[in-house]
């Protein structure tokens, strides 16, 4: 059979990819080396609670367009993100906020917090910060670097917080004012069922393969496609020829607790020191409000606990790895890839870009209507 495309990976950006195309009378075929869609959000049930396998998904963005798009596949609970930090005995609000602040110096004014980070930040040197570090200091000062920043951040990235991009820390706001929303977005919410459902909804009328490693599969096929969209890793598909990029790779150890009701009082509880060795963990059933998709009490509760490391061949990729060294090697990868006539790649890794779902389905919008000409 032939079709207009062949689309490598399930995830989010394929799925937006399909289903434009779908719309628009194009023929797709999706294959995922895994053996189930969804990519890297995908959720499955354990007792009605949505279980994230692959991290905490949070669905938020300031664009309407894309809100009322997703909101097409399926409906989006309330949920607002307020994740906490543990620092040894400590515990305290995210984002950086009045009541971090006036927990962490036993003040109560945004003046009083203001005048203690602006002391901090005039005995350090980050007037044009060049690093993460010097970013964090300008904008909350070493206290709060030292206790939420520097260790979890370190540990995120396996490296030294001077030898990280300063973007990566500008993703969080910092308030003065006694508001815990982790994001500054319009919308935010989670899917009401799951997001498998979403990404399901997405691939209706589009055939899918599951376990199909994109390689074997071109040996063995006897489809033909007009065009590939791969969303897999770009220095992957062109063997290396340049060298690697590098991605941060995490694991999840995931515990059932069928006798707990509550473990943690919280969906994200990020671990910010050094001597926990994980970055965070999830309660999967307070991103539902502790309700299953009928809205009944869950029972019991299922926690995962998140590592982060250096990925190496085998690993899954989390996230791109988006120093200047990174992006100069991506950018070879990019020019090659212009060259490929009948390959186009997207998403996180085929694009190599540390971005949120709502950017996933910016990209993966624009790129089907340019490829329809739209
Ligand atoms: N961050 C931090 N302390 C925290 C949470 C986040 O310093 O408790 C910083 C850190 O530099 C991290 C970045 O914010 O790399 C983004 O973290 P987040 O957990 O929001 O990223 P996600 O994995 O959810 O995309």
């Amino acid at each position: 059979m032939h079709y207009d495309y062949l689309i490598v990976g399930a995830g989010l950006f394929g799925a937006v990819f399909a289903n434009e195309m779908k719309k628009a009378g194009k023929t797709c075929l999706c294959i995922d080396k895994r053996r189930h869609i969804a990519g890297n959000i995908y959720t499955e049930k354990i007792r009605g609670i949505d279980v994230h396998r692959y991290g905490a998904h949070i669905f938020h963005t300031s664009d309407k367009k894309i809100w009322d798009y997703i909101n097409g596949f399926g409906e989006f609970n309330n949920y607002v993100n307020s994740p906490m930090a543990v620092y040894g005995d400590e515990i305290y609000n995210l984002p950086f906020n009045m009541n971090t602040f006036s927990k962490m110096w036993n003040i109560k004014t945004p003046e009083e917090a203001k005048k203690i980070i602006e002391s901090q930040k005039s005995k350090e040197n980050v007037e044009n910060p060049k690093n993460l570090e010097e970013q964090a200091l300008k904008l909350v000062g070493r206290d709060v670097y030292e206790k939420l920043i520097k260790d979890y951040t370190e540990k995120q990235w396996g490296r030294p917080c001077n030898a990280l991009p300063s973007f990566i820390i500008k993703r969080l706001p910092v308030r003065f004012t006694y508001d815990n929303n982790y994001f500054n977005d319009r919308y935010q919410g989670i899917p009401v069922g799951g997001y498998t459902k979403i990404i399901e909804k997405m691939f209706e009328g589009t055939k899918v393969c599951l376990n199909e490693e994109f390689r074997s599969f071109m040996k063995k096929t006897t489809d033909t496609f007009g065009k590939i969209l791969y969303t897999g890793m770009i220095d992957e598909y062109f063997d290396h020829r340049f060298g690697s990029l590098e991605y941060r790779s995490l694991e999840f150890k995931e515990e059932d607790l069928p006798e707990v009701q509550n473990y943690q009082g919280c969906a994200v509880v990020n671990y910010t020191k050094s001597d926990v060795p994980y970055t965070r963990i999830i309660e999967h059933k307070h991103f539902t409000f502790g309700k299953d998709e009928e809205g009944n009490d869950a029972e019991g509760t299922v926690i995962t606990k998140e590592y982060s490391k250096q990925w190496q061949e085998g690993d899954e990729p989390y996230y791109p790895v988006n120093n200047e060294e990174n992006n100069a090697l991506y950018e070879k990868y990019r020019e090659l890839s212009e060259k490929e006539k009948n390959v186009i790649f997207g998403g996180r890794l085929g694009m190599y870009k540390y971005l949120d779902m709502d950017k996933i389905i910016g990209e993966a919008l624009s790129l089907a209507h340019k490829e329809l000409q739209y």
